[in-house]
């Protein structure tokens, strides 16, 4: 008997669906399996579809993005209504994602950042049409409704995707593995101390090496190994897009604590190799994060 899956997308940019579509003639391995009710990004299925299913008759409801918009919020609570299994699918999904990275100002700085301030503005006034509404933060999904499984990435590999949804079909688990980034990785790590840290164009990168050792903000150590580390592999540090591995609670925390731990270098070096401290250290994650969550607080209370 075929299930029945429903593909919804939130505040995102597409590259989730993307990565399914990607399997080509992969994707025969679980279509066939598969009724497909609602993939807007796809097929042009309307909110009324989804809205008009009955509760929890959908098996999968895979959710791309995350709420950035009241609508957005109702899209994932009729989800969530219609949906057995609930998969937080991507970072954007599973952590808030680059949007998250909003939260470090209020809705109202953004607002004024975009229609008033930007350098590019010639009538500088908010909208009093067509803007949907905003919701105040950006934050993971699962922190604003139930989910069954995570398939995390940025976007996930469509090899990620294929196997949750072969396990989900079956009825098994669809289980995150504590691994990290190295230890998916070739290259040999030392755990050097390092004095300085190198942008990527800058200075000549040993294939063979680490590239944390070689000074190379290489995320790595604190990212979930689901990739096959794909861009050191290609001599690119791990920018983290797949977030921690499930025994890591904060990912920048985490990388925060562990490069003070290796770097032999003073606040003032440090705060001048990491110009953006959050976007480097919380990519895709910061929605998630305690930071965004006490920042959010002390907005609550005035401070
Ligand atoms: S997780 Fe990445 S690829 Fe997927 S929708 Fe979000 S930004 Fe796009
Ligand atoms: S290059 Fe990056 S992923 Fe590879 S071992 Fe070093 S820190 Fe880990
Ligand atoms: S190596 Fe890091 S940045 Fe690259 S795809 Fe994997 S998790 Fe993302």
């Amino acid at each position: 008997m075929t299930k029945r899956i429903a593909l919804a997308q939130l505040s995102s940019c597409w590259g989730c669906d993307q990565s399914l579509v990607d399997l080509h003639l992969k994707l025969l391995d679980v279509l066939p399996e598969l009724e497909i009710v609602y993939w807007p990004a796809v097929v042009d299925f309307k909110m009324k579809d989804l809205e008009a299913l009955p509760k929890g008759s959908v098996h999968i409801g895979m959710v791309e993005g995350s709420c950035r918009t009241n609508e957005d919020v109702h899209l994932l609570k009729v989800m969530r209504e219609k949906s057995k299994i609930l998969v937080a699918w991507g970072s954007c999904s599973a952590y808030g994602g680059v949007q998250g990275l909003g939260n470090q100002w209020s809705l109202k700085e953004l607002l004024d950042r975009k229609f008033m301030e930007a350098d590019t503005i010639t009538d500088a006034r908010i909208p009093d049409k067509y803007l949907p509404g905003f919701t105040e933060v950006v934050q993971a999904n699962p922190a604003i409704v139930r989910f069954e499984a995570a398939v995390p990435g940025c976007p996930p590999t469509s090899d990620n995707t294929l196997e949750a949804l072969s396990a989900l079909i079956t009825g098994s688990p669809y289980d995150l593995p504590d691994k990290t980034v190295c230890d998916q990785c070739p290259k040999v790590r030392e755990d050097k101390r390092i004095t300085k840290f190198h942008r990527t164009h800058e200075g000549k990168i040993d294939p063979d090496r680490c590239l944390l050792d070689q000074g190379y903000l290489c995320l790595g150590f604190a990212t979930i190994g689901l990739c096959g580390a794909q861009c050191p592999t290609v001599n690119t540090p791990c920018k983290g897009c797949f977030g921690p591995p499930p025994s890591i609670k904060d990912h920048g925390a985490k990388i925060i604590s562990a490069l003070g731990a290796i770097a032999d270098m003073d606040p003032e070096e440090l705060k001048e190799a990491f110009p953006d401290p959050i976007g480097s250290f919380y990519f895709t994650d910061f929605g998630a994060s305690y930071l965004s969550k006490i920042k959010q607080k002390g907005r609550k209370s005035g401070k």
